[in-house]
């Protein structure tokens, strides 16, 4: 069930939702801004539209709270947190073994095993995890689209970049492409990709360079998209 609220001009939507275990109408609002109101199994729409309706100063002041605080990464670090990779989902298990030398992983289905001496270790050992399945993927996924595009690699690498999500070095056939990357949706990291290839070929972002990348990447504006909106929330804190 959904409703809105209007406060100080601004129109919000929230869910009503109805728990079994709610003792009593809670409203609260979310990491993204969603708001949802828990409503007892026995308490009817209209007093939940009216219990929201007299928070409107809190949930005013909640969101603009939100609206401050930087948007959260898409991983989170806990035990049983889904993470994106390379367009897929897969669910981290982590397991603390005090007396453990090297941290270990090993993925089963759609589950990440990480074993490690302390649980601060976590961010470390999925970094190195994103890195080493990002550069599977990529590795292969170059070469194939700059066969499509008629152009050669020489040297494909992973890089660490801070500011950049690739980069090319015409001279030496080299392209790079940033480990974060693993974070995003498939068709993104594509987009890098058919960008660095392309740059084998045109050095600027002329108009034969936006040509080339859009025949092998037809939406590549909204992967573009995509990346400004989205891409702050694949570094970690
Ligand atoms: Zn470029």
């Amino acid at each position: 069930m959904k409703g809105q609220i209007i406060v100080q001009g601004r129109r919000y939507e929230y869910t009503l939702r109805r728990n079994r275990r709610a003792r009593r109408l809670i409203l609260k609002v979310g990491p993204v801004g969603d708001i949802v109101a828990v409503m007892p199994w026995r308490v009817s729409r209209k007093v939940a539209e009216e219990f929201v309706l007299s928070k409107a100063k809190w949930l005013d002041q909640a969101i603009k709270k939100q609206e401050e605080k930087p948007v959260q990464p898409l991983v989170e670090f806990r035990s049983g947190a889904w993470l994106p990779i390379l367009g897929d989902m897969i669910q981290l298990l982590v397991t603390v073994e005090k007396d453990r030398q090297r941290t270990s992983f090993i993925e089963e289905g759609n589950m990440l095993r990480v074993a490690v001496s302390q649980f601060a270790g976590v961010k470390k050992a999925l970094a190195k995890w994103y890195w080493t399945r990002v550069k599977g993927y990529v590795k292969k996924r170059a070469d194939d689209l700059a066969d499509q595009m008629g152009l050669r690699i020489d040297k494909i690498v992973i890089s660490s970049a801070k500011s950049q999500w690739g980069s090319c070095i015409k001279s030496k056939g080299r392209i790079s492409i940033q480990w974060r990357l693993a974070q995003a949706p498939l068709g993104v990291i594509d987009y890098v990709i058919t960008h660095e290839v392309m740059h084998l070929k045109c050095s600027g972002h002329g108009k034969d360079f936006w040509q080339g990348v859009e025949e092998v990447c037809p939406d590549y504006r909204e992967r573009r998209r995509w990346l400004k909106e989205n891409g702050h929330r694949l570094y970690w804190r």
